[in-house]
């Protein structure tokens, strides 16, 4: 082929993969249509990678070999972790990409200063400080999530201020550069610089708010990534950037919205600072509890049943089991519906993936704002694993941290019955009031055991 056919195939192999990352994320947003958007991102990669193996200022394949073996090594077992740990496994890709975006732009202002025009110095810029501050961010908050590092806030006096001075002295070597690109002994105080700002930023965050801490790394990689395509001239990765940065933008306001907080609340609020003293002021009023046997009883008796699937069904497995307790109770005639909280689990749509995988059918999901008004009429409302997303705190306690954030009305069923270990705490690490109410039914116990118990009553006694 002579240059510029190849040049055209590349081109087309662009324009192809692009259309396949919008046509990803459409069908992403849906449970129906999510697995078709998996493999329409990954389809999109491969031809985006094989366009760019064709590019022609490729001399040698022998690095691209290895990279390519390193980088399958390392990829292969990070998408097999348990899907609990799906955020910080998301945070250490950001905090690769982020280094990856670094490196590329540090050897390119290397390789072309001083002859590096205005607008192409400024973005390589963006690029460089939003890639370094992306990559120790990401990396500390993966070390947050995975517990580390200590989960609690570290506050300080005039912390934000210090923090703004940091990322004010990376700007103004910026600056500095932009107007004299050949000033390479700046260059590392530019890099370096916002790589401790990554980390001086996340440490006043409490973990409770790593997830949406993360999705807005996601974004500040995809701004940088689009940045880098800018300097590279390459139209594929600025869309792609582009795609990344507002969709990670995006989903971090819908998951402030889904808990009630403002973007500068999750980024300077500390949040998580109260998590000891409410421990330590737990409730010692007593509870009451019930057996799997009594647990069936109630359930077979009931016409309505409302299942609230949390973090601990994800944590238990129990999805499976769940399925069957579903089955067993459609069969005996009870309506049964699962009531999906927007941020329940640790990542959003989490409990979609986790009910989906079990096959239970879309059309019994129902999301919160949709299921509230039946609480009242529902017969029995059984909290799997499930705690901050139920806590009616939040509508009634003004002191409360998560007061004003949306939860699932299940205190105004008729019973409620909540399935978990102990009387721990959930993520945000405070008191529960639902589980001390005259109609609230606590069922200790593992949710994969407990609800493999519950079946086991339907066949034994109930058929
Ligand atoms: P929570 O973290 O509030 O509670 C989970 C409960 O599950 C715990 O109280 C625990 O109690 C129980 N549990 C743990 N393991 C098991 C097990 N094996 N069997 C039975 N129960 C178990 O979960 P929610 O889903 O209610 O709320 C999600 C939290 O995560 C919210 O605070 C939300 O704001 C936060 N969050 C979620 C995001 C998302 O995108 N989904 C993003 C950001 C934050 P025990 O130890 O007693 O068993």
């Amino acid at each position: 082929m002579t240059p510029l056919t190849v040049q055209t195939v590349i081109e087309l192999f662009y324009l192809l993969a692009s259309i396949l990352f919008i046509l990803s994320l459409k069908w992403l947003s849906s449970p129906s249509t999510a697995r078709r958007g998996v493999l329409a991102g990954e389809l999109g990669m491969v031809i985006a990678i094989a366009g760019t193996l064709l590019h022609h200022g490729i001399v040698d394949y022998r690095w691209i070999a290895i990279g390519l073996v390193l980088g399958t090594i390392v990829g292969v077992p990070l998408g097999l972790v348990q899907m609990t740990a799906v955020p910080q496994r998301t945070a250490l890709s950001h905090a690769f990409g982020a280094l990856c975006v670094t490196l590329v732009g540090t050897s390119e202002f290397y390789l072309r200063s001083p002859n590096v025009p205005r607008f192409m110095m400024t973005v390589l810029a963006i690029e460089v400080i939003l890639g370094s501050l992306t990559f120790t961010g990401s990396l500390m908050a993966a070390g947050k999530l995975q517990e580390v590092l200590p989960q609690r806030p570290i506050t300080y006096r005039g912390q934000n201020f210090v923090n703004l001075a940091l990322l004010g002295v990376a700007v103004a070597i910026a600056l500095d550069i932009i107007v004299h690109p050949g000033a390479k002994a700046l260059f590392p105080a530019m890099v370096a610089i916002p790589l401790v700002f990554g980390v001086m930023m996340i440490i006043p965050i409490g973990g409770a708010d790593m997830p949406t801490v993360i999705s807005l790394l996601n974004s500040y990689a995809g701004l940088s990534a689009a940045a880098m395509g800018f300097v590279l001239d390459s139209k594929l990765l600025i869309i792609a950037g582009a795609l990344d940065g507002s969709s990670g933008f995006i989903l971090s306001v819908i998951m402030s919205k889904a808990m009630n907080r403002s973007f500068t609340n999750v980024l300077f609020g500390a949040f998580g600072q109260v998590e000891e003293t409410a421990a330590a002021a737990q409730e010692t009023r007593s509870v009451r509890s019930a057996s799997a046997d009594e647990a069936a009883a109630i359930l077979t008796a009931a016409n309505t049943v409302v299942i609230v699937p949390g973090y601990g069904m994800a944590v238990a497995q129990a999805q499976h089991k769940v399925r069957e307790l579903y089955d067993s109770l459609s069969k005996r005639g009870v309506e049964v519906r699962f009531a999906i909280h927007p941020v329940a689990g640790r990542m959003p749509g989490h409990m979609n993936v986790l009910l989906a995988e079990a096959d239970i059918p879309y059309d019994r999901l129902v999301e919160m704002d949709d299921i509230n008004g039946d609480f009242p009429q529902t017969d029995v409302a059984l909290v799997i694993g499930a705690n901050d997303v139920t806590n009616p705190a939040a509508r009634s306690d003004s002191n409360s941290p998560i007061y004003g954030m949306p939860i699932l009305d299940v205190d105004k069923a008729r019973t409620v019955m909540v399935i978990k270990r102990s009387m721990s705490p959930g993520f945000a690490g405070i008191d529960n009031p639902l589980y001390y109410m005259d109609r609230t039914l606590m069922l200790f116990g593992d949710a994969k055991g407990y609800v493999n118990d519950i079946v086991r009553e339907f066949s034994a006694n109930h058929s």
